[in-house]
């Protein structure tokens, strides 16, 4: 390249070429010995305050010693999901060919905005999306769009259902067309992303209707029934409801097929999130329990929980995916994005609610490749078994209590032998323990599990959308829990 600018920001090809392999060295060490660290290093907002303490600065420094800098600030700092002793949350171990995937995509750096910005990433992305709907045995019929995750995925899917079942007005008179109170249902367990969207689109958070759970966790579908039946007879405005495929507290499924055909009698928009759990459709022997999930007319999943996809990568799946051209298409004058030559040409800030849009695509279409269907066909299920295996041991200790366990997440708790049986049990005693534990263990750095509260227990929640756990650590898993269980019960009985 003719250099007429004499300019810092251009890192010369030499200098790219060092600065990249020695970084590349450096990740290649990290992720093959993250066995070998503390799954998090615990260091407090203060401490790592200290570390990076600086004003903005005003002349620039090279970039291989800020890179090399950066490098160990990061690998011995933070909390590292991709670590096999990692459960909490459901935040997966990244693809390695993500990572790379993420570098090249960086480099190109197309636009996925529009098809004439990004010409091969706008088809890659498309692939991907016909992909993902084929992996979990949708139509081919679906479409849809990439987001940053599921909370936008969800999002970008209520926006669709409101402009479909709402007054044809909405899109220019907004809620003052809605005659009557909107109203959407959902199951108890629903996550947290359907307040931010009634409030983000103006429905407001009274406009959910929390349908109550069964023991297991799934929606009861009478109350579903019942209550949009009430909502008709007062002159609310049933809009749409949501079904989950794999809650986040516990992986339990709504009865998919029975939500279907209430959403058929009432007319309403019928959207699954299935953020986490949906992916499990690969498995045969699991593809049952999303039966009914070809009604929905719109879907959410995540790739970087259960496809393992570097952050961020979220999936926005819609049977007619005209309803989403319908919500977010416009053309203003100065886009000159028309189609060429004839042939439909796909613009995919029409799709969706962002306008410049990154190749978030590149790692999930490689991870797919890499892995075929049948790769991530294995991880999912030996995820699975991982999670029974977990429920298993925890049955058969005299110290935890196993209590629920369905797809890749096990709930249970500690509870002191002494404690034998259930009639004695000091709930409110277990409940504090059991919370004191999973602080003491998210800080300790030996295992990473979360929190569940199930049928009002205070449970340590374990969730493996990570193909790096095994069987070994499973078992260390549980040597961890009740070594440090019984500590804390003795230091909390000591202070009493
Ligand atoms: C994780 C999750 C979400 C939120 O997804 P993000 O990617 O964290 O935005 C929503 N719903 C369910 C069921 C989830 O598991």
């Amino acid at each position: 390249m003719n250099k007429i600018r004499n300019n810092p920001i251009e890192i010369e090809k030499e200098e790219f070429r060092r600065i990249g392999y020695q970084l590349i060295d450096d990740i290649s060490g990290f992720i093959s010995s993250i066995d070998a660290k503390p799954v998090t290093y615990n260091r407090s907002p203060s401490q790592i305050q200290q570390k990076i303490a600086a004003t903005l600065p005003k002349n620039g420094s090279p970039a291989g010693e800020l890179l090399t800098k950066t490098t160990e600030l990061l690998i011995n700092n933070s909390l590292f999901n991709g670590h096999p002793r990692f459960l909490g949350y459901i935040t997966s171990s990244a693809t390695p060919i993500g990572a790379l995937a993420d570098l090249l995509a960086a480099a190109v750096n197309p636009n996925v905005g529009a098809h004439i910005l990004s010409p091969v990433a706008t088809e890659i992305e498309k692939q991907t999306i016909k992909w993902l709907a084929e992996f979990i045995g949708v139509s081919p019929k679906y479409g849809g769009v990439l987001v940053s995750g599921g909370n936008m995925a969800n999002f970008t899917a209520f926006l669709a259902a409101i402009t479909a079942k709402a007054p044809k007005a909405y899109k220019t008179k907004g809620v003052r067309s809605l005659t009557g109170n909107p109203a959407v249902y959902c199951a108890k367990s629903t996550h947290a992303w359907i307040e931010k969207a009634a409030i983000l689109f103006g429905l407001g958070s009274d406009a959910i209707r929390w349908i109550p759970c069964d023991s297991a966790n799934s929606m009861k579908t009478t109350a579903l029934e019942e209550k949009i039946e009430e909502d008709l007879n007062n002159g609310c405005l049933p809009i749409m409801v949501v079904g989950t495929a794999g809650d986040v507290s516990t992986g339990a499924i709504d009865d998919l097929t029975e939500i279907g055909k209430i959403c058929q009698t009432y007319d309403l928009w019928y959207h699954i999130d299935g953020a986490y759990g949906v992916p499990a459709a690969v498995v045969p022997q699991y593809r049952g329990l999303f039966n009914g999930m070809e009604q929905a007319d719109s879907i959410a999943l995540d790739p970087h929980k259960w496809l393992y996809s570097p952050l961020e990568a979220g999936c926005t799946l819609v049977k007619d995916p005209k309803h989403l051209t319908d919500t977010f298409s416009s053309h203003p004058e100065y886009y000159n994005f028309g189609s060429e030559e004839g042939e439909f040409a796909q613009n995919f800030y029409e799709y969706g609610l962002q306008n410049s849009r990154g190749f978030r695509a590149l790692k999930v279409w490689l991870g797919l490749q890499q892995m075929g269907r049948n790769g991530y066909e294995k991880l999912i299920r030996e995820d699975i078994q991982l999670a029974e295996l977990l429920y298993m041991l925890a049955d058969e200790h005299p110290q935890l209590q196993a209590v629920s366990q369905n797809l890749s997440i096990t709930t249970f708790r500690y509870v002191p032998e002494e404690y034998g049986s259930d009639d004695n049990f000091d709930e409110v005693y277990l409940n504090s323990l059991n919370e004191t534990l999973v602080h003491a263990l998210q800080r300790g750095g030996e295992v990473f599990l979360s929190n569940a509260i199930v049928d009002q227990k205070y449970c340590l929640r374990g969730c493996i959308v990570n193909f790096r756990t095994s069987e070994k650590d499973i078992r260390d898993i549980i040597e961890i829990v009740v070594r440090e269980g019984r500590k804390m019960h003795l230091n909390l009985q000591n202070k009493k």
